[in-house]
């Protein structure tokens, strides 16, 4: 909604009104509104400002000003349209023909339309803007995320297997990745991953679905010359053109280092699934719209990719991208809900006066705004570390730092995402609980952020590996510290004191539970405070660099307040 509808409609009600006061019952309560989502939206463009060169820049911001118009009209309807109707499995047809067709709304189609001609995954791999490509694809994804109805998620796993066949493929695998990357609607596919079984997603060791060569499959070896059988047990966006599969080859060894990695294509030329039986459709708590299915695979014919054997180190590239895609959707719809409860506050009154002037609900307000600001920056940093990793461009302490927050930006913006929905669904009220509203649906959509793609004591683990067995915590501690050793600003002094004493702190108390072999149980504590201290960080600089460039002066006072309620906190 444009500004000046928002305006028309706030003079239309409210209690007052020609000069009357109107009786309750005659009073209607003002809806939120949104506005062109990137001109309303003063850290996407001061960070962009910070980081982006000015041609760049200029190109940014009539793309993302156009953009920030089309979330909020049509492609917020599209994906209201998208969860009014989830889709169905249809298991048989007329005649009673197994077909499983999984239907789903022509709204979500058309989101994967607009999402191949936007080039929401395209940008990465076009890299017109080098190591910044990253930057412009998440910033577009940043606005697109908490109106697609999640539709992020296709395009997450979609971009996630381009990066891991372009990192691990060949001939065989060129047209899956052309499609994959494509901005022509028509020839655009997006990916599922199939990866957990009944037996566990954190933990696929036990994974029992059995990659059998072709002709002991009973049939010839050709282009894939695999066969899958088994069981998966949560297989999202599965309308997908294909899928990454962890199946073990026939005969090779149990455990995780036994699993290879397939690409399996699941329709043949008339749509009909080849050898993939959808058991049922999940009942889920969130991401309604999202297909999330359980399949039988009885014979689908599968691409080895990468060679036989490591398949769970192998897709790492895979997941190095989702996870960036889940921090960015987090961090996208904490921004969504604080907006609308920003919105909410200016036109609910209570007590006399609008919320927004009752001096705590303001506050509650801004230190949801911090945390979001905080988290923004932890996530775009890891975002512009990805960038530099696919061009080359990367140092190897660039490639240490990314190692280590890959997982950190994961697993705490998420985390995040849920407080945040769940304090900006409560600055609404009892409305804040009612569907109709579409309040309740950022809450729903937030908890599966820490669940899918590693949950946060999985994640906090792998932390903990990056740790102990690479040099991640060295280069993670010298670039943070060289970072700070530029903030020369008086006024930041102090901040940059305390950030320095946290980072001591966190190095004591991580010795003291390698002493007393508690690292493990302390794996969670330790991801956090590595995540905190480097948002600081973030946050520091962002706030330097706002309050010395102009292009930044719109976003200053944000940013030191913003700097300091950060601070205020410890997790
Ligand atoms: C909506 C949705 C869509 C999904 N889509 C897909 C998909 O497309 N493809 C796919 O492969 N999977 C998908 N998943 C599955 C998801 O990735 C897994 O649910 C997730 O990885 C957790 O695995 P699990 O369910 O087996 O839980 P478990 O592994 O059983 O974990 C249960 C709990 O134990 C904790 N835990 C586990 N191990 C440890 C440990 N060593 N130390 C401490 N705590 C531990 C976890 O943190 C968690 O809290 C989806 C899930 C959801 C909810």
């Amino acid at each position: 909604m444009t500004r000046k509808r928002h305006e028309r409609e706030e003079e239309g009600n409210g209690l007052r009104e020609l000069g009357r006061v109107m009786p309750p019952s005659e009073f209607y309560q003002p809806a939120p509104c949104l506005d062109n989502q990137y001109e309303a939206d003063s850290l996407l463009r001061g960070y962009l400002a910070w980081r982006v060169p000015a041609p760049m820049l200029r190109a940014l911001h009539s793309e993302l000003g156009r953009f920030g118009e089309r979330v909020v009209t049509d492609i917020a309807a599209l994906g209201r349209a998208a969860e009014a109707q989830p889709p169905r499995l249809v298991p048989y047809d007329a005649w009673g023909r197994r077909i499983d067709d999984i239907v789903v709304s022509d709204a979500w189609r058309e989101l994967d339309r607009i999402s191949a001609v936007e080039g929401l995954v395209a940008i990465a791999y076009e890299r017109a803007n080098g190591e910044l490509s990253r930057v412009h694809q998440m910033a577009k994804l940043y606005l697109f995320h908490p109106s697609s109805s999640t539709y992020s998620c296709p395009l997450a796993m979609g971009d996630g297997a381009a990066r891991f066949l372009e990192v691990h493929g060949d001939e065989r695998t060129r047209n899956a990745f052309e499609h994959l990357t494509t901005r022509d609607p028509a020839r655009f596919w997006t990916s599922g991953q199939w990866m957990t079984e009944r037996t566990g997603g954190s933990d696929v060791s036990a994974t029992s679905t059995i990659a059998r060569p072709g002709e002991s499959a009973g049939v010839a070896s050709g282009a894939e010359p695999y066969r899958l059988f088994g069981t998966k047990w949560f297989t999202s966006a599965t309308t997908s053109q294909m899928a990454i599969a962890l199946a073990r080859i026939d005969g090779a060894p149990a455990g995780g280092r036994g699993l290879s990695a397939f690409l399996v294509e699941l329709r043949d030329a008339t749509g009909a699934l080849r050898g993939i039986r959808v058991n049922r459709l999940k009942d889920k708590l969130g991401t309604r719209a999202l297909p999330t299915a359980e399949l039988t695979l009885d014979g689908a014919p599968g691409t080895l990719v990468g060679g036989a054997g490591d398949g769970v180190r192998k897709i790492a590239s895979m997941f190095n991208v989702t996870r960036v895609y889940n921090a960015v959707a987090a961090v996208a719809g904490m921004r969504r809900a604080i907006v609308l409860a920003q919105d909410y506050a200016t036109k609910r009154t209570a007590f006399g006066k609008p919320l927004i002037e009752q001096p705590l609900h303001r506050e509650t307000l801004a230190d949801l705004d911090a945390v979001e600001r905080g988290c923004f920056l932890l996530a775009f940093h890891a975002v512009e570390l990805l960038g530099k990793e696919e061009c080359g461009t990367a140092t190897e302490r660039d490639l240490g730092v990314l190692r280590l927050l890959t997982p950190v930006v994961k697993l705490y913006t998420a985390k995040h995402a849920v407080g945040v929905a769940s304090e900006a669904l409560e600055a609404f009220g009892g409305a804040g609980y009612i569907e109709d509203t579409g309040i309740p649906q950022l809450l729903r959509d937030a908890q599966v952020l820490p669940i899918w793609e590693g949950t946060t004591n999985v994640l906090s683990l792998d932390v903990l590996r990056a740790i102990e067995r690479t040099d991640a915590w060295t280069a993670w501690r010298t670039d943070i510290e060289l970072r700070l050793d530029a903030i020369d600003q008086p006024s930041l002094v102090g901040a940059v004191e305390q950030i320095r004493a946290r980072i001591e702190a966190l190095a004591r108390s991580m010795q003291a539970a390698r002493d007393a072999s508690t690292l493990e149980t302390n794996a969670r504590r330790i991801a956090f405070a590595i995540a905190h201290v480097s948002a600081s960080a973030r946050l520091a600089e962002y706030a330097l660099w706002s309050a010395t460039h102009p292009a930044g002066a719109h976003d200053a006072a944000a940013a030191a307040d913003s700097l300091t309620r950060w601070l205020a906190s410890s997790s």
